[in-house]
């Protein structure tokens, strides 16, 4: 789907242009997520001092939260190179045995999405985060047989978008295991005049809020959201983004002020007119909107429920009474009580 709220990164283009810019390269430069940076401060540290590599870390939340910047910082603040990969690109042992057998001493492994690695890699993966071994086998049929190798001590970062879908043995063997919680509109305010600074651009405070108010709680909706206020604000008012023309702009865009997208409204509006609200089943509405199950379950219902939009129950999602009040609808009276 082509949203400009949508959460995923796009590959290549200009938008990894402007990314690579602004995207911050410390700890000191992350916003937000306090406790996490309080404590991979103190993990880094320790490990530096101990001249170890720091333990195999775990990033988990959704799209766009910052699982990549921060595999990326502390790749940085270990002083060691970040090599990345994911789970569905890395189909044979031999790909993740050429990676690691390619790592330098304290060196991160990157592996984005990894709860889609196949089972036979990641039980090529267990012995190389336990013992820094590689067991693999070789050849095939009579001929076949394994072989160990030695690795560089390493550290493993795995980024997953929802920690459920990994397994538990996988799970296990991380010592460091960190959540990413959507952001606050202060948090994504400093996101978005950060990124204007370092572009040099005019905003005002209020400017910077309105944007965070429409950016879903994540960073890199946030940044996309500037570049496009960026394009408006130098055709209609001099370069220069306050409150007012970021607000002609991002509704010129169809992004309301909740920072819903056609998308969101197509999947609460269904829930209102073609469920009466719910209990509605996910299969049921994957239909109703034309969209993938997935792309519910992942993309559109996480911050709806984190803004108490929808609600998960034992019998589907409902909606809720702020649902109702986004659109200016009255809410059925069973709903209600
Ligand atoms: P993910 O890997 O979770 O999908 P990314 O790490 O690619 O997300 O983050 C998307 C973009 O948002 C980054 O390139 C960066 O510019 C911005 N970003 C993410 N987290 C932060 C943060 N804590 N502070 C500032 N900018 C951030």
């Amino acid at each position: 789907v082509d949203r400009l709220v949508a959460p995923e990164s796009p590959s290549g283009g200009s938008e990894e242009r402007f990314d690579r810019a602004i995207r911050p390269k410390s700890l000191a430069d992350y916003i937000g997520q306090q406790a996490v940076r309080e404590q991979m401060d103190i993990f880094v540290r320790a490990a530096r001092g101990r001249d170890e590599p720091l333990d195999h870390t775990l990033i988990f939340g959704p799209p766009g939260l910052g699982k990549t910047t921060l595999a990326n910082i502390l790749a940085n603040e270990m002083g060691v190179t970040l090599r990345t990969t994911s789970g569905p690109v890395l189909e044979k042992a031999g790909d993740l045995a050429a990676l690691m057998t390619n790592l330098e001493p304290g060196d991160v492994l990157f592996i984005d999405e990894i709860h889609r690695l196949s089972p036979h890699i990641e039980e090529v993966l267990y012995p190389a985060m336990e013992d820094f071994q590689l067991d693999i086998m070789i050849g095939e049929g009579p001929a076949a047989r394994s072989i160990k190798l030695d690795l560089p001590p390493f550290t493993l970062v795995g980024a997953t978008t929802r920690a459920g879908l990994l397994t538990s043995p996988l799970r296990d063997r991380f010592g460091i295991v960190q959540r990413l919680e959507f952001y606050g509109v202060p948090d994504l305010a400093t996101i978005v005049s950060r990124a204007a600074n370092i572009l040099g651009m005019e905003m005002d405070e209020a400017g910077a809020r309105e944007i965070a108010l429409r950016s879903r709680g994540t960073p890199r909706i946030a940044n996309r959201l500037l570049r496009r206020v960026r394009d408006y604000a130098e055709v209609k008012a001099d370069g220069r983004v306050t409150a007012e023309v970021a607000d002609q702009a991002l509704t010129m865009l169809n992004v309301d002020s909740s920072g819903f997208d056609h998308l969101d409204r197509r999947l609460l509006l269904a829930m209102i007119e073609k469920f009466d609200g719910g209990p509605v089943g996910i299969d049921s509405l994957a239909a109703a909107i034309s969209e993938e199950r997935g792309t519910i379950e992942d993309v559109l219902e996480p911050y709806l429920i984190q803004q108490g939009f929808i609600i998960r129950t034992p019998r589907g999602r409902m909606v809720t009474a702020s649902a109702y009040r986004h659109f200016d609808r009255v809410m059925p009276r069973d709903l209600s009580s």
